[in-house]
């Protein structure tokens, strides 16, 4: 615990963890952070706060931070301070260079959910206006894009359904895929809250979570399936529910559309989707798929919250437009108590979403191709824009190995700690010839990189983020950047020096041009944030003052919800004779993602490194006893990390988190990937693990 004297003021801000968003007052001794207390008004957490969000933010002045711009001319070269002024002038020339000798489409730039909306919305303008391409990702691209893409498809648009408060009127809580005690804790107390009221719980995890068993919890359905089947078992679920007569008729007839109900209702009714049929994919015995079925169309007011477990997948998309299916199909979307709802795992993963950093879309979800939007923006930015797509991560990395991807600009985002395959990744970045990179610490992506660009934490800036239930929150700057600038102004500065002018003195300008182009946040201000503390998006003159706390109600966004048949296919990560096993990955609750922050902490005290929990089965097979070494391969590659024996994974399956880097659960995830939106399929790895010697 960082404790350092007692405050003299403090200053509301937003945590910079996970998608919950909780509202903490900084309270500040001068120039210095004396503690973080949960703010008690805060919508998201109700004066609750998890361990991460109260304890761990000392990474913001940890003597890791690099606050000095740094280049060198080849990445065997060691790294040179250098001026802003310097750093900037060179990225920016070297970015011209590539684009005057391989084309315009030879560079982009990569931002990431933990930037504020304002720095991600000017990384895209950035891409656009001043690069001339759309050749702009956001982090989201390994997440949470196929939850954009498949509620886009079904209700209409790309977010959850709900606000957090919803859970407190619902009767039937549906966890996929998600270990909201470890990764969403706040949102999860407030869930169990209402478990120990009464309400039932169903959970489709392939692991015993928490959630499955705690003290007064018991769920009345644990669907522990085998990774990869998620969609088999959303079809049976469905199957039941058709069959059993248990469609919720009037709500279909008013608010959906009739032909895709009738295509969907036969394909689920097929025999070949009943739970029967399905057991022997997805492993879960078909009398509990049936009761699971049952209780969720008849229980009352269902609910559904999922996580990674449904969209890191090759089914990804899939899997979200069957969850919106069962929904709609039981008359389960919009009112309080009801809904789907993706629990977001970075603090802006629906911002970064929601302003326009995907290589299709221009800010609110809108297509690059529209010319009419195209118009709008043009006419704000004052260029030109390019209708045509411009490439995801993955293609950045396939195009940089065919020698057409030259120069990159990689904001607040480690990709080659964070994405599949580290070795593809690696290799890609190696072909590039300028590399820019900025963040806050000299992560493993900097090793690839050219120019370093310091960072700035959420302490050092003003902006906003928005949080899993579309909230719109303020992050306010409690101390000066470091490195001297907060991420937007160093953006501004490369804008500048490539030709394209921005010349904002304040995020606030920034959220003033978001609102005037984007129809869903014409009525977001600072002011009116900071009046009431938030506000949800849609926000303008049809909703709301402070916007949409529950969506779709009467009608859905698209008008009439459209049910999507959801086919099941096996993933083409199959277990094998060489790789009997199946790796799925989660998190744990001390620390974040790949731990830059939290391992930079006092948390690391209650976690300090990623172990491998294997079933007693599958270690007895394999003379693995808990805590030995273990070897894991792929046909990726292969790693080494401590197993620990544990019932809470089901035989021929084993789990680890990734939280540090040494454990390298990226090096042996492959390139296999979502079929719309190429979220990578972390969540299934065909693996062997065998005993190996203390490394
Ligand atoms: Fe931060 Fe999430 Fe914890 Fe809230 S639940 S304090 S947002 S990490």
């Amino acid at each position: 615990v960082i404790e350092l004297g007692q405050p003299e003021h403090s200053v509301l801000t937003t945590c910079a963890y996970c998608g919950v968003g909780c509202g903490f007052k900084a309270e500040m001794k001068g120039n210095q952070v004396v503690r973080m207390v949960p703010w008690k008004d805060g919508k998201a957490n109700e004066g609750h706060s998890c361990i991460k969000g109260r304890f761990a933010w000392g990474y913001a002045t940890h003597q890791d931070r690099i606050t000095k711009p740094m280049i060198r001319k080849s990445i065997t070269e060691p790294w040179r301070e250098v001026s802003w002024e310097e750093a900037i002038g060179y990225a920016a020339s070297e970015f011209r260079r590539i684009q005057a000798r391989h084309g315009r489409e030879s560079i982009g730039g990569i931002t990431s959910s933990r930037c504020t909306n304002e720095e991600t919305y000017l990384v895209q303008k950035l891409v656009r206006a001043a690069f001339g391409n759309n050749n702009v990702d956001t982090c989201a691209r390994v997440c949470h894009s196929p939850t954009g893409y498949g509620l886009g498809q079904t209700f209409g648009t790309s977010a959850g359904t709900q606000t957090f408060k919803s859970v407190e009127k619902s009767d039937v809580i549906l966890v996929i895929g998600a270990n909201p005690a470890a990764a969403h804790p706040v949102f999860a107390s407030r869930m169990k809250k209402r478990l120990r009221q009464g309400a039932k719980l169903i959970v489709i995890d392939p692991r015993q979570i928490d959630l499955v068993k705690s003290p007064h919890i018991q769920a009345a359905f644990h669907l522990q399936l085998r990774p990869g089947t998620n969609v088999a078992l959303v079809s049976a679920l469905a199957h039941v529910v058709v069959t059993e007569g248990l469609l919720a008729q009037d709500y279909i007839a008013e608010r959906c559309d009739e032909k895709s109900f009738l295509q969907w209702q036969e394909f689920v009714a097929r025999p070949e989707n009943s739970p029967e049929a399905m057991e022997a994919i997805t492993g879960v015995p078909a009398d509990l798929v049936r009761g699971a079925a049952r209780l969720y169309a008849t229980g009352g007011n269902a609910a559904i919250y999922y996580g990674l477990g449904v969209t890191e997948h090759a089914q990804g998309s899939t899997m979200v437009m069957g969850i919106a299916n069962l929904a709609m199909a039981t008359g389960n979307v919009g009112r309080e108590g009801v809904g789907v709802n993706p629990l977001r795992g970075q603090n802006n993963v629906q911002g970064s979403c929601d302003m326009g950093s995907f290589p299709h879309e221009l800010p609110g979800y809108r297509h690059i191709s529209d010319s009419t939007v195209r118009g709008t923006f043009e006419a704000a930015w004052g260029v030109a824009l390019d209708a045509e797509p411009g490439l995801r991560i993955p293609n950045m990395f396939h195009a940089a190995l065919a020698g057409s991807f030259k120069g990159l600009y990689c904001e607040g985002e480690d990709i080659v700690q964070s994405d599949p395959d580290t070795q593809h990744v690696a290799a890609a970045l190696s072909a590039m010839e300028c590399i820019v990179v900025q963040d806050i610490f000299l992560n493993e992506t900097a090793k690839y990189a050219h120019v370093f660009l310091p960072g700035s934490s959420f302490l050092e800036k003003d902006g906003t983020f928005t949080n899993a239930e579309r909230r719109i929150s303020m992050v306010r700057k409690v101390m000066k950047p470091l490195g001297g600038y907060a991420d937007w102004e160093v953006t501004q500065l490369l804008s500048n020096a490539l030709g394209y002018p921005m010349e904002y003195t304040h995020p606030r300008e920034i959220m003033a041009e978001i609102a005037a182009l984007t129809p869903t946040f014409a009525g977001v201000t600072y002011e009116k944030i900071a009046q009431h503390g938030s506000v949800q998006w849609p926000c303008n003159e049809e909703t709301g003052e402070l916007g949409t706390p529950i969506m779709h109600v009467g009608q859905f966004v698209r008008g009439k919800g459209r049910f999507l048949i959801t086919r099941y296919v096996a993933s083409d990560e199959k277990v094998t004779l060489k790789y009997p096993l199946l790796l799925t990955t989660g998190r744990i609750l001390s620390q974040y993602n790949v731990g830059a922050q939290t391992r930079r902490t006092p948390n690391s005290q209650w976690h300090s490194e990623d172990r491998l929990e294997i079933h007693p089965h599958d270690a007895e097979d394999r003379g693995i006893q808990d805590g030995d070494w273990v070897g894991i391969s792929s046909r990726a590659g292969e790693t080494v990390l401590r197993a620990l024996v544990t019932e809470r994974i089901q035989p021929g399956v084993v789990y680890t988190t990734f939280h540090f880097p040494e454990s390298g659960a990226n090096v042996i995830t492959t390139d296999s990937s979502d079929w719309a939106t190429n979220c990578p399929e972390y969540k299934v790895t065909a693996v062997q693990v065998l005993p190996v010697a203390q490394p």
